[in-house]
């Protein structure tokens, strides 16, 4: 089989890349997933994700700005339903000064300093024990994950070639791709696979971390709908002391979880519990009595894992020495908002070499090979 270009992995930035490719008249494309459609061993999967314009980097704020204003606004116009549902979101700890001196060069976005009395007032259950002031995003909202990757899934259903493990990359004068169901010729690649990109791209062995993360769903005694419950994040003393939430959408309970970014790493093929493990419950537990008021009575569980750069920068890049591969990798946790940008940019990079956003052209060189840090 040959193919114009290949897009090696059908998480959401996969997908995003493909649809991208098919808007641009690619009709000679395929999808390679090594398991099925929508399956829960990777980070795309699960009902819900924050969007925020808060950052402790002004390159993000900015990016933000362009994925809220035109790119989600499309991808629901295409979709012919909503995927963002807005919903206030609130950045507190003793840790929240890299985003006020990141937030302070960019007035014009709509995040504003509330104190800790009135935050307690506006949004319980919280308790701000260790906040003096509060960031309140007004951009924020609910990313309604699931829906937003059977839209794409849709869109690009014809093709993807599902239970389809990619073994090895030959780029030889024809890409070629060992595949567990046969060789594959493609004349570009995009290579989006996750936690597995170091495995099939061994020179970002020393720039990705895949790590494991534990996310509790939790029943409260206040209001958890969207609209009454905020998007949230703490940030704490340390760069590692990181906490985010959501409210309850489209299964019980709040959503809660440590933001592990550390130099850990995990195996993405490692064995995945049913429900929380013990360690982790009390981690969740102990923030919870530190930061809530009220109980919180644990009802669900979900497994996930990140693809850790140690600047959480996104890695978005040809292969230093073949402009015919293309990686989007390193997502660090916060990638899926940038979904209908990181899609668009490494579909363009594939195409062209070149991007049609003078945004993103601007902090282009953040997210190149020659950038990424090794841990
Ligand atoms: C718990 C959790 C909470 C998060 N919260 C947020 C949030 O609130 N806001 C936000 O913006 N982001 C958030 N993120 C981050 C976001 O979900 C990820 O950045 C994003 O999903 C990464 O998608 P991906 O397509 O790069 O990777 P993946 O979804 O992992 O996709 C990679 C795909 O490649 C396939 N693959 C790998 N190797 C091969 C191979 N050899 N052959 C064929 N297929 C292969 C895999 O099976 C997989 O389907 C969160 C992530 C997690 C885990």
């Amino acid at each position: 089989m040959k193919y114009e270009v290949v897009v090696l992995g059908a998480g959401i930035n996969g997908l995003a890349t493909a649809y991208c490719l098919k808007k641009q008249g690619v009709s000679n494309l395929a999808v390679l997933e090594q398991f099925q459609l929508g399956h829960s061993q990777g980070s795309s999967h699960g009902r819900s994700r924050i969007t925020r314009s808060t950052y402790s980097t002004p390159k993000y704020v900015e990016l933000m700005q362009l994925v809220h204003g035109s790119l989600w606004p499309a991808w629901e116009e295409a979709a012919g339903h909503p995927l963002l549902h807005k919903n206030p979101g609130i950045f507190f700890g003793p840790g929240i000064g890299g985003y006020q001196e990141s937030l302070r060069g960019l007035p014009e976005v709509r995040v504003e300093e509330i104190t800790a009395q009135e935050a307690r007032r506006r949004f319980p259950p919280f308790l701000f024990p260790d906040s003096r002031q509060v960031l309140l995003d007004h951009t924020c909202a609910v990313v309604a994950a699931d829906r937003t990757m059977r839209f794409l899934m849709d869109q690009v259903r014809d093709h993807v070639m599902e239970n389809c493990q990619v073994q090895s990359i030959d780029r030889g004068p024809h890409i070629f791709l060992d595949t567990t169901r046969g060789g594959i010729e493609c004349e570009r690649l995009v290579v989006t696979a996750g936690p597995w990109t170091s495995r099939l791209v061994p020179q970002l062995q020393a720039n990705l971390r895949p790590a494991h993360q534990d996310v509790g769903y939790f029943e409260i005694e206040a209001s958890s709908q969207v609209g009454h419950f905020p998007v949230w994040v703490y940030a704490g003393e340390q760069a590692d002391d990181s906490f985010y939430g959501l409210p309850e959408f489209e299964r019980p309970g709040v959503k809660l979880a440590r933001h592990r970014t550390g130099p850990h790493e995990d195996d993405p093929d490692r064995s995945i519990g049913e429900v929380l493990p013990a360690e982790a419950a009390a981690d969740l537990q102990q923030f919870v009595d530190r930061q809530w008021s009220g109980t919180a009575r644990l009802v669900g569980y979900d497994a996930c894992i990140y693809t850790n750069t140690c600047s959480e920068d996104f890695l978005l890049d040809h292969l230093p020495d073949d402009p015919r591969v293309v990686v989007g990798a390193g997502f660090s946790g916060h990638g899926f908002k940038f979904a209908p940008l990181t899609g668009q940019v490494l579909a363009e990079l594939a195409l062209t070499g070149r991007t049609s956003f003078p945004e993103f052209e601007r902090h282009r060189q953040a997210f190149r090979f020659a950038s990424a840090a090794c841990w």
